[in-house]
């Protein structure tokens, strides 16, 4: 088996690997980089010239997501491989990602953008084939079929891991994984037998693991907490990703409301996620591929948030729970604009609920000491810090130790890494070389072919 990086950098970036397995030639997932805009934020989709045997689509956050079109653009008649929750959510969140990058242009004076088309995102539609989780599938032909089994990944609704087999070779494909059970989905339910070669993420290997941590303590100092902020007055702002994020922080809120742990104040959610929990519900009742049932907002009294915002600098007009997306609070987002009537107040406090980017406006405010000033571009507005701002570890992808581990079961003879920071990939070299003493692991560079025998 050959295989291509197509990230522009070793990063998490923009995720998309080029299989190819003899004469059959396969994409895994085609993402957009968080951090670029434009044509910067594309995969080396240039490496894939000539046809793609088949396509497949681990799950629907952007990084692994957000290039699709084009790809299939240049590839029409080639079937996206990928769950059947999953294909349920693909057009929605490439539509947002469309009119974001039609509000870049505006803002931001770029030309490229938007780099596709509403037509471009109706070919994805059409190409999408739900393939079954658990149950083997063949792609290719005659020597070069495949066999692909996907099987649940934990991570996010719809997120899956797969089993290709060619010619004997058994190639394991990790995606996003979490194999601790959310409330959205279980923890992944990867099987545990031998492979030759396992791909696999490693996006928490420079993550020391707390066991003190753990999701439920750390569950229980959330709730403490907005309990806290808002008896004493204060509103809490909870930054969250619309996709998965913020439908796990609504049946958090709404269980416990249940048992008479939540004090009673207004909640607000912003409209993307508010959507996705349509969506989410959706998916829930036609595929039982994950749980979410949309009385979790009746029940917890969920008001959308309006786009009429207040001043920066003041308070926001009613004290309460603003749990709002982008995650990390990039500019322009419903959260960060809120940040802007949170941060300057000490009775309230900005509560971060997943992986924040260093570089990210929420990597810089948890990096800024208390008292300091955080900057909010485009809104002649800067902040000194006095709210509380602190983050919980409830992440939706494996400890390191965990995937050390998973590693060790299928005691592959080639590890490839991927999906991580350069400090992460550092650990998993390391500890996997400990681990595997036999298998060689790989940390490939981009765009340059590895043959894997
Ligand atoms: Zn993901
Ligand atoms: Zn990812």
């Amino acid at each position: 088996m050959r295989l291509t990086d197509l990230n522009s950098g070793r990063d998490i970036g923009a995720n998309s690997l080029l299989l190819e397995f003899g004469e059959h030639r396969m994409v895994v997932d085609c993402g957009m980089h968080p951090k670029h805009v434009g044509k910067p934020s594309l995969p080396r989709l240039g490496l894939v010239e000539g046809t793609l045997d088949s396509i497949v689509l681990t799950h629907c956050h952007l990084d692994h997501l957000g290039s699709l079109p084009l790809l299939v653009r240049g590839n029409p008649r080639t079937r996206v491989l990928t769950s059947a929750a999953n294909t349920l959510f693909v057009q929605r969140l490439l539509r947002n990602s469309l009119a974001v990058m039609g509000r870049q242009r505006e803002e931001l004076g770029v030309a490229d953008l938007p780099l596709y088309t509403a037509a471009d995102i109706e070919r994805v539609e059409a190409a999408l084939a739900a393939a079954p989780l658990n149950n083997p599938r063949r792609v290719g032909r005659g020597a070069d079929e495949v066999e692909l089994t996907f099987h649940r990944a934990g991570h996010v609704a719809g997120a899956t891991g797969f089993l290709a087999v060619h010619r004997g070779i058994r190639t394991f494909v990790t995606g996003d994984v979490h194999f601790v059970p959310q409330r959205t989905v279980p923890g992944a339910e990867f099987p545990r037998t031998p492979a030759d070669i396992l791909i696999m993420e490693c996006t928490r290997g420079a993550t020391t693991t707390v066991p003190d941590a753990s999701r439920a303590a750390e569950e229980r100092r959330l709730l403490r907490g907005i309990n806290r902020v808002i008896d004493r007055g204060g509103s809490v702002l909870i930054p969250a990703f619309a996709f998965g994020r913020m439908q796990e922080l609504l049946m958090f809120l709404d269980e416990a409301a249940g048992r008479g742990e939540l004090v009673d104040c207004p909640i607000f959610c912003s409209g993307l996620g508010l959507d996705l929990c349509d969506y989410l519900a959706e998916a829930a009742k036609r595929t039982r591929q994950l749980t979410f049932d949309r009385k979790v907002l009746d029940r917890l009294g969920i008001i959308a948030l309006r786009k009429q915002y207040a001043d920066p600098g003041r308070r926001p007009r009613e004290a309460g729970i603003y749990l709002l997306s982008s995650g990390m609070l990039v500019e322009k987002t419903p959260a960060w604009r809120v940040a802007a009537n949170i941060l300057d107040h000490e009775e309230s406090a900005v509560f971060f609920a997943g992986y924040c980017d260093p570089d990210s406006p929420g990597g810089q405010l948890i990096a800024t000491p208390p008292g300091g000033d955080f900057e909010f571009k485009g809104l002649d507005h800067v902040a000194k810090v006095r709210a509380e701002v602190d983050r919980f570890h409830l992440s939706g992808h494996a400890d390191r130790e965990e995937l050390v581990a998973f590693a060790k079961d299928l005691s592959p003879r080639h590890v490839v890494l991927t999906h991580g920071d350069p400090p992460a990939r550092e650990w998993m070299k390391a500890a996997l070389r400990d681990a595997l003493p036999r298998a060689q692991v790989h940390d490939p560079e981009p765009g340059r072919p590895l043959d894997l025998a």
